[in-house]
């Protein structure tokens, strides 16, 4: 992106948005970096006690970097598209001599010897790192109520959750404490957070976004993208994080699609597919504002059709599988020598087993040893073999689906944001809240979700449009179209002045 500012990139009428005025504004030298990251410093040190968005501010670090951004416009130089503009992130993605927890008491004192691809992009292209997001214990949950450090609260209600479990970096771009942020989402943790939280959350096809130095939860599904509160700025962070990489052997051998320049392109003539497995059956208040999105879209000159996925009902059961097959494995890293946390004992065996069993939580062990069963001799056909069937199954229903519909629109979450406690005591019905947004993982495609008017006690709704793999321009085009036409939704209770 060079030449005009990435603002002058934006749909006509797009909302306004913080984290490109700042770029705009630092990359011509009519505000300094520096300014811009003592504001945000300020409003996260004023409010995060409430939030608790953050487990580790950068405080130094945000300053040093924004000198160094700063000094290189003073010298004519161009620091990037993101010039100056704080980004959170999650803290299961590494930061170089900076702590990165998981949220999980097992990486207590560890701090990665290196940066994540997507952090030297994020500072390639300007931006600045402000602190490290909350999240549930290695991304396992969908409440935020995981963490080891407690919960995040949700800016539109306190005594509600922020969804997860990316909630931290969701919780952080809603108060406005970060212009953006990065989550990451294996069955909904981008998404489900933006939906309970009112801002855009985006996970890319799986493969555009390098996963180097994000710690693995589960590797096939696993992809980093952006929370945001525009759907332009979702569209040049995920320009700015996206590409392959040599150190990412799962990212595609080939260019990944731009996204900003489809952003205009409007709706005219495109067949736009109602999932019914992602309407039916969801709260409502959530029902009735999809089907409000599907009107916009309609007025706006698609065509827009009904579809049924009865596959659909099939995923969330093997996502359960899958998951936690792959994180029984993935987590078989921590064993008190190599990372954090050790608890010494008389034997080898022994100090692992018991710096496990003082390192994790409930929820990482109740996965580690769903995983762990599903993949034993004698189940693993019954149990992984068949949940594997299943994916093939959502991907081969995808395919069909993508020869009548060019995208399929749905709700994000069945419910919107919960009471804290209200879910601890219950899995299952914790993990139902991924009902909608597990296919699209499963099948390694794009989904996002935006923010679409509130529901009848004022908390946010969000809308899911989905898109068959690399297409993430189309998916823009549409998620463009529908924040233009979305219901206003109040500002959070709880919000930087
Ligand atoms: N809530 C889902 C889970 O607990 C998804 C988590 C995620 O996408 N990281 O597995």
């Amino acid at each position: 992106m060079t030449g005009a500012g990435p603002t002058d990139l934006a749909a006509p009428g797009a909302r306004p948005s913080a984290a490109l005025d700042i770029a705009r504004d630092v990359r011509s030298g009519s505000v300094s970096a520096a300014d811009v990251v003592d504001r945000y410093l300020g409003a996260i040190d004023e409010i995060d006690g409430e939030l608790h968005a953050f487990v580790t501010v950068l405080h130094d670090g945000a300053r040093r970097e924004a000198e160094s951004v700063d000094l290189k416009v003073a010298a004519g130089g161009d620091p990037g598209p993101l010039a100056g503009v704080p980004v959170a992130l999650k803290d299961n993605m590494c930061t170089r001599g900076v702590p990165t927890t998981c949220s999980s008491r097992i990486l207590d004192g560890w701090c990665p010897p290196y940066d994540a691809t997507v952090v030297q992009r994020l500072r390639a292209a300007g931006a600045i790192v402000i602190g490290k997001t909350n999240l549930d214990e290695f991304a396992m949950g969908s409440s935020t109520e995981n963490s080891a450090f407690g919960p995040t609260r949700n800016p539109h209600d306190p005594a509600r959750v922020p969804g997860g479990s990316s909630g931290g970096s969701a919780a952080a771009v809603a108060a406005g404490l970060a212009p953006l942020a990065l989550g990451s989402d294996t069955g909904g943790s981008i998404r489900q957070p933006a939906a309970l939280c009112g801002v855009v959350g985006m996970k890319p096809t799986y493969g555009t976004v390098s996963r180097y130095g994000l710690v693995a939860f589960a590797s096939s599904l696993d992809q980093i993208g952006p929370l945001t509160t525009t759907v332009t700025e979702s569209a040049v962070l995920f320009d700015v994080i996206g590409g392959q990489d040599p150190m990412d052997s799962t990212c595609l051998e080939r260019p990944v699609p731009r996204t900003v320049s489809a952003l205009a392109d409007g709706v005219e003539g495109l067949r736009v597919g109602l999932v019914s497995e992602l309407v039916d059956g969801v709260d409502g208040a959530v029902e009735a504002r999809v089907r409000e999105a599907a009107e916009t879209l309609a007025g706006a000159g698609a065509n827009v059709e009904e579809f049924s996925i009865p596959e659909f009902r099939h995923g969330l059961p093997a996502y359960y599988i899958v998951a936690p097959a792959e994180a029984s494995s993935n987590l078989s890293r921590y064993d008190g020598v190599r990372y954090g946390l050790r608890v010494d004992a008389e034997t080898a065996e022994s100090m692992n087993a018991a710096t496990r069993a003082a390192g994790f939580g409930a929820e990482v062990k109740r996965r580690i040893m769903l995983g762990t069963y599903a993949l034993s001799a004698g189940y693993y056909d019954a149990y992984y073999g068949q949940a594997q069937k299943v994916r093939t199954l959502i991907i081969d229903a995808l395919a069909v689906a993508y020869q009548r519909f060019d995208v399929l629109l749905g709700a994000t979450t069945p419910t919107t944001a919960f009471a804290i406690g209200a879910k601890v005591d219950d899995p299952w019905a914790m993990y139902l809240s991924d009902v909608c947004t597990v296919p699209s993982n499963l099948a390694g495609h794009p989904a996002i979700s935006i923010p679409f008017g509130p529901d009848d006690s004022g908390l946010p709704v969000g809308v899911q449009v989905l898109a068959p793999a690399l297409g993430e321009p189309v998916m823009f085009q549409v998620a463009a179209v529908l924040e233009l036409g979305a219901p206003v939704l109040g500002p959070p209770r709880v919000h930087a002045r």
